[in-house]
C-alpha cells in the first residue's frame, strides 16, 4: 500500500540488516511518515522488533502473510506493530490476538492461494471472527492462471454481500470490472488506478464499465475464457440511447450540467451537448458527445476538444441536402475525435462511404433518420 508519505522497505532476514535498510530508506525519503515493511513470509519476531524500533518515531506497518496462530500474533503486537496488511486466510485466534494487541488489520485474499469456490467461505469465516476488520481485498497477481471466471463472479458478488452486511469495506485488485462488479454497483464513476501489469482486450473499447475497470491479467485473455463486456456504450443520439444501469446521459444544450454530471451514479457518464465551456472540462463525465448542426462548431469549443482527455464522439446533424463536410471532419480528427456519426437521412449514404475512404483512421457511421435532440 505505497502512498506519497509511506516508504516501503523489504524486511531483511537479520535485525542488523533490517535496521540498516530502514536507515537507508529514511535517508532517501526523509519526509515519509510511515515505514511499511514487506515480507514474503511471516517475519522473525526479533527482526520485526528491531525494524519497528528503527523507525525513529514514524509509524511502522507490516505487509505479510497472516500469523500462523495466536501466540505469533501476540508476539507481533508485543514487538510494537500497530497496523498490518495481511494476506489471508487468517485464523480466528490470530485475528483475535491482533485485536487484543491493538493492531489494526486489513486482510487480502490472493487468488493464487484461495480458489473462487473457497473464497466466500473464507470471507465468511474472517468476517465472523473479526467484524472489526478495516478492509478486505481480493487480489489477482499478474501472471496468475485464469480461475473459473463464472465461479469467481459469483464468489465476488457473495463477498460484496457478506462484507456489506458486516460493514467491512471491500475491494478487488487486478480483477476486471466485468468479473469483480459487473452491475457497476460499487463503482460510481471513480477512476481506478491503472496498472501496467493489466491489459485491455477486444471487448474493452466500447465497454460501459471501462471507466472504472483496470483491465485484466494478460493470462486471462485466452480465447473463450469468458471475459465479456456486460454492456457496450451507446452514443446519446442512437435510437437505443438513454440512461441504463451502467450509463447516464446528461444533456447540455444550454442547460446546467454540473449538478447532474456530479450526481450521476453510473460508471459511464455521457455529457451530450453542442458546445463545451471551460467550466465543463474538469467535470467527471467519462465520454463527451458533441452534436453539431449542419457541421458548424464554435472555435472555442473546437479548441477545447483537444483538452477533454476522454473519448469524444461527434455527431453531425444534417438535412437532406448533401454538402461537403470533409473540412469539418478533418478538423475534428485533428483535435482527437475518433468517432463521427452522421445524423442524416438516406441521401447521405454515398457521402458516408466517401468519408470512410477519406478518413480511414476514423470510425464514421450514419445514424438515421435522426431523432430530435
Ligand atoms: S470488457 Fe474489458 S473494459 Fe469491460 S469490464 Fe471487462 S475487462 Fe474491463
Amino acid at each position: 500500500m505505497p502512498t506519497p508519505d509511506r516508504v516501503v522497505v523489504p524486511l531483511e532476514s537479520t535485525a542488523a540488516a533490517a535496521v540498516a535498510a530502514v536507515a537507508d530508506a529514511l535517508a532517501a525519503h526523509p519526509r515519509s511518515r510511515t515505514v511499511l515493511f514487506r515480507a514474503a513470509s511471516a517475519p522473525d519476531v526479533e527482526v520485526l522488533a528491531a525494524a519497528l524500533a528503527a523507525c525513529a518515531g514514524r509509524a511502522g506497518e507490516l505487509e505479510a502473510p497472516a500469523p500462523a496462530d495466536g501466540s505469533e500474533a501476540r508476539a507481533w503486537s508485543a514487538a510494537g506493530l500497530r497496523r498490518a496488511w495481511l494476506r489471508g486466510p487468517a485464523s480466528a485466534e490470530a485475528l483475535a490476538a491482533l485485536r487484543e494487541g491493538g493492531v489494526r488489520v486489513a486482510l487480502t485474499f490472493d487468488l493464487a492461494a484461495v480458489t473462487p469456490r473457497a473464497l466466500a467461505a473464507e470471507l465468511e469465516r474472517a468476517v465472523a471472527a473479526a467484524p472489526w476488520l478495516g478492509s478486505i481485498t481480493v487480489s489477482a497477481e499478474p501472471g496468475a492462471p485464469t480461475p473459473d471466471l463464472e465461479e469467481l463472479r459469483q464468489a465476488l458478488g457473495r463477498a460484496r454481500t457478506i462484507t456489506r452486511a458486516a460493514g467491512v469495506s471491500f475491494s478487488t485488485q487486478g480483477i476486471p470490472a466485468c468479473v469483480a462488479d459487473p452491475d457497476g454497483e460499487a463503482a460510481g464513476h471513480r477512476r481506478p488506478r491503472l496498472s501496467a501489469d493489466l491489459v485491455w482486450g477486444a471487448p474493452c473499447p466500447p465497454c460501459a464499465l471501462r471507466p472504472v475497470c483496470v483491465g485484466a491479467p494478460a493470462t486471462w485473455w485466452a480465447p473463450d475464457e469468458g471475459l465479456v463486456s456486460p454492456e457496450a456504450i451507446i452514443e446519446p443520439w442512437e435510437p437505443a440511447a438513454g440512461t441504463t444501469r451502467l450509463q447516464t446521459v446528461v444533456r447540455g444544450f444550454g442547460e446546467p450540467v454540473e449538478g447532474p454530471v456530479r450526481a450521476a451514479p453510473t460508471p459511464t457518464v455521457w455529457l451530450w451537448t453542442d458546445r463545451l465551456q471551460e467550466a465543463d472540462l474538469p467535470l467527471p463525465f467519462t465520454h463527451l458527445a458533441i452534436e453539431l448542426t449542419q457541421a458548424r462548431i464554435e472555435l472555442d469549443t473546437l479548441q477545447r476538444l483537444r483538452r477533454v482527455g476522454r473519448p469524444v464522439h461527434a455527431g453531425l446533424r444534417m438535412g437532406p441536402v448533401v454538402v461537403d463536410v470533409r473540412a469539418m471532419v478533418h478538423a475534428l480528427e485533428s483535435v482527437g475525435v475518433h468517432t463521427v456519426a452522421l445524423l442524416a437521412p438516406e441521401s447521405w449514404v454515398e457521402a458516408e462511404v466517401a468519408l470512410r475512404l477519406a478518413f480511414p483512421q476514423l470510425d464514421v457511421r450514419r445514424i438515421g433518420p435522426p431523432a430530435e435532440g
